[in-house]
């Protein structure tokens, strides 16, 4: 296992760093931490696998949440806005968003972070609905590294701007806005049911 469960806390000033890049190909220590990022969000996806490593589950981690100020998370967020239930399983390497939407929205429950214990609730952070993204990818089934343009919206793209977010010493909690605060033009991903 590579699984990392020392999360680091808001209030850490390694949350707070700019991250460097990754060199590749990676270094042993630079492969050890993201596949720990990989498995923590896999594992977060299976119930009775939170339950035996016990984790608090996430659907996205960035090296800085354990330690380590280098630009690489992981993500796991299936959409579940999408009738196909797509699932965006990815160890991202080397970021940059090269294209935004001008179209912003926001995840009407507000969003979390396993480096923020407290409760943010009646909270938002307006993200972009779309990105493209240039990146490097690990797939760790056949252990090589490719150059791909990640065209993201909507859940999945929300949890790529927060893990990106890390990588610049941001944390979600420095962008929320109440209802009432919130630009008019920023629209909620989906329209809550009513209790
Ligand atoms: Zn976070």
């Amino acid at each position: 296992m590579y699984l990392n469960k020392d999360i680091v806390k808001e209030g850490n000033q390694i949350l707070r760093n700019k991250s460097a890049k990754v060199s590749l190909p990676l270094s042993n220590a630079d492969f050890n931490c993201l596949k720990g990022l990989y498995e923590y969000v896999v594992i977060s996806s299976m119930d009775d696998l939170v339950k035996q490593y016990d984790i608090r589950p996430g659907v996205g981690i960035a090296a800085p949440q354990v330690g380590v100020n280098k630009r690489m998370f992981s993500m796991n967020a299936v959409d579940f806005l999408d009738e196909k239930q797509t699932r965006y399983l990815f160890a991202i390497i080397n970021p940059t968003i090269v294209q935004k939407s001008k179209e912003m929205t926001y995840l009407p429950g507000g969003e979390g972070c396993l480096s923020v214990d407290r409760s943010t609730d009646g909270l938002v952070t307006p993200r972009h609905y779309a990105i493209t993204a240039k990146c490097s990818i690990y797939d760790f089934n056949t252990n090589k590294i490719k150059t791909v343009t990640l065209k993201l919206e909507g859940y999945p793209a929300i949890v790529f701007q927060h893990e990106y977010d890390h990588l610049d010493g941001i944390l979600y909690t420095d962008k929320m806005y109440t209802l009432k605060e919130l630009d008019p033009n920023v629209f909620p991903l989906y329209e809550e049911a009513e209790e």
